[in-house]
């Protein structure tokens, strides 16, 4: 999963295998997603039951969403029979996601109509947000469908249909056998495969073959069909991602790969990784507006990595047997972070960046890490230990709350961690080596392999041997003061703050409607004014600012991102302080912030003084 930026190892309790029933039913099902457009699914299930109590669940933990978020309250229009007759049924009163449903005697089989309610707005987490436009639809089996309690997912079959409006097309990994109109049957698959497996589709669908073996290739859906057009670069980029990816693996874990992109304003935005496709939703002119196009350029490097580390090799507190087991997340820092670190690095080789841009966004993580009060309370194996809350945590008070960090945090400790197999084994060495290791040959169909915190320190070991123990026992435990910033020092640069904010900065600025104070006022505002956070003993928040207020003038000005941008520039030359008239609950105060800094913003800058190692880690292998 990815959204910008963990230890105890605690062993998985799975049930004995003699607590899952020997033969597992088939369930057929029909989804029919022609009401796309009005955000509305029915789906039509048949489901082999015998009389009594039948259990069925919806599912709960959605792999890759680290949460118990799978969307129960958009669940609606449940209705059970069988034989045409209506059958009783009631929630689990100790788990809202459980069902028990009656079954008479002489029944084998009983039928589940139901409906999902798309949310129809841009909120909403991940695959459970908003899937739905007037020109495509996402489809995602776990909002879908119920499934009988007993059973592995592995061993449950599902035997699955789709229809959609007129006229749309669609993509997906999963096997079709056969297509009629706009009903399309798909293979008969384990209930795994099929939730791994969405379905896009739309009235604007283009499929660009990326590669031919394995058939590799991207099926982008739109609003728009201009927003399907960019130019050829692009999905040249999008090719060399691929090849490079394989040469950094060696190997692959699947039978082909869909990237499932999605180019909307009007769908939740997010990346989600399967085995064999990514789910992966950005701005509509994300190809086409080359702003948009750098701001979404690491989301595919980072989903696609995901089928190496993540789905192939899994921490095993995360390989659960079905989807109403807790998922534990304290390996998200392997997880989430090394996938982070290696998309950071495809997106350089495979030119959706430059290195400089790609060094720029490093700069942002690196200085975003550095001004992190909340570091001396939660340490980073917390931020991986409490992802099922921090996931949905608001963006007030994110420096002191902090957030996911083993995204963005463990960007950093990975590129500690291949600075320093470079340096004990002088250059002969990477951690490609170690990729090769853990994700490589031989090459497979999709399967989990699952790891503890001792087998990523062993494969470091067979690399190179170090206390790599240690290393990550300090990196998952310390509190500071500050980012790790060993790697990127150790790569030949550090992190400098001058006047002028970076390409990839101030397109993000410009994209997302912010303005950033954060390295000299430690304040992080909105364009309209609304501050989004203070940085604990920095001068806004020692001046008495907190996030929820509203900026309304600068030194007497009405606020703009200009106004505000030239009063820091001011700073510089006078010694009075800026003032800050700031709304807060219907009160008007004036703030005064003794600053004399000027802009700040934060860049690498090269350090001659060492080998140059961070350019040959981004360079096209
Ligand atoms: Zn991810």
């Amino acid at each position: 999963m990815n959204l910008s930026k963990a230890l105890g190892v605690v062993c998985v309790t799975i049930l004995s295998a003699s607590a899952w029933c020997a033969t597992a039913p088939t369930v057929t099902i029909a989804v029919d997603a022609t009401t796309a457009p009005r955000k509305v699914f029915h789906a039509s299930l048949r489901i082999p039951a015998t009389p009594g109590d039948l259990t069925l669940y919806y599912p709960k933990w959605i792999p890759g969403e680290h949460a118990p978020d799978g969307p129960v309250i958009d669940l609606a229009g449940l209705k059970f029979s069988a034989a045409g007759k209506t059958l009783k049924w009631r929630r689990d009163l100790k788990d809202g996601f459980t069902l028990h449903v009656e079954v008479p005697s002489g029944t084998t089989e009983i039928t589940v109509e139901l409906d999902f309610l798309s949310p129809a707005t841009f909120e909403g987490g991940f695959s459970a947000g908003s899937s739905a436009t007037d020109k495509l639809a996402i489809i995602s089996w776990n909002q879908v469908l119920l499934y009988p309690a007993g059973y592995k997912s592995d061993d449950i079959n599902y035997s699955a249909s789709l229809k959609l409006p007129d006229g749309w097309k669609f993509g997906t990994p999963l096997p079709v056998t056969s297509q009629s109109g706009n009903e399309i049957k798909f293979a008969t698959v384990s209930l795994t495969t099929l939730i791994d497996s969405p379905v896009i589709s739309g009235e604007f669908l283009k499929v660009v073959p990326l590669a031919q073996d394995p058939l590799t290739e991207m099926d982008i859906a739109a609003d728009s069909a201009a927003a399907l057009n960019p130019p050829q670069e692009v999905w040249d980029h999008y090719k060399s991602l691929v090849e490079q990816a394989q040469k950094l693996f060696g190997a692959h874990h699947y039978r082909d790969y869909h990237f499932l992109y999605t180019l909307s304003d009007h769908v939740a935005h997010f990346g989600l990784e399967h085995h064999e496709s990514d789910d992966s939703r950005v701005d509509e002119r994300a190809l086409v507006d080359d702003t948009a196009r750098k701001a979404s350029a690491s989301l595919l490097p980072h989903e696609y990595v995901h089928s190496w580390n993540g789905k192939y090799r899994r921490p095993a507190d995360l390989a659960t047997p079905d989807y109403q087991q807790i998922m534990q997340d304290d390996l998200l820092w392997v997880y989430e972070g090394l996938t982070n670190y290696l998309g950071f690095v495809l997106t350089a080789r495979s030119g959706l960046l430059t290195a400089d841009q790609d060094r720029d966004d490093l700069a942002l993580t690196a200085a975003a890490l550095d001004h992190l009060p909340g570091r001396e309370w939660r340490n980073l194996q917390d931020t991986a230990d409490a992802a099922p809350q921090l996931y949905f945590s608001p963006e007030a008070w994110h420096s002191l709350r902090r957030s996911t960090d083993f995204y963005a945090e463990d960007t950093l400790n990975w590129l500690w961690v291949d600075v320093i197999i470079r340096q004990q084994t002088k250059g002969a060495k990477t951690l490609d080596d170690f990729c090769k290791l853990f994700h490589g040959a031989p090459t497979t169909g999709p399967m989990v392999k699952t790891y503890i915190f001792a087998d990523v320190v062993n494969a470091l070991n067979q690399v190179t041997p170090y206390d790599w123990r240690g290393f990550w026992t300090e990196r998952l435990t310390n509190h500071g003061p500050g980012a790790p910033l060993g790697g990127i020092e150790g790569s030949g640069w550090k992190v400098v703050y001058d006047e002028t904010p970076s390409e990839m900065e101030s397109g993000a600025a410009s994209m997302y409607h912010f303005v950033d104070a954060m390295y000299s006022l430690g304040l992080e505002l909105r364009d309209d004014g609304t501050i989004t956070d203070t940085t604990e003993g920095m001068p806004a928040a020692k001046s008495g600012i907190g996030p929820g207020m509203k900026l309304v003038a600068v030194n007497g000005r009405r606020y703009s991102a200009d106004v505000l941008r030239d009063a820091l520039k001011a700073t510089k030359n006078g010694s009075a302080p800026i003032e800050l008239l700031v709304e807060n609950t219907d009160y008007y105060k004036t703030y005064k912030l003794d600053y004399h800094g000027g802009e700040k913003y934060p860049h690498l800058l090269r350090d001659e003084s060492k080998p140059d190692l961070l350019t040959e880690i981004l360079k096209a292998k």
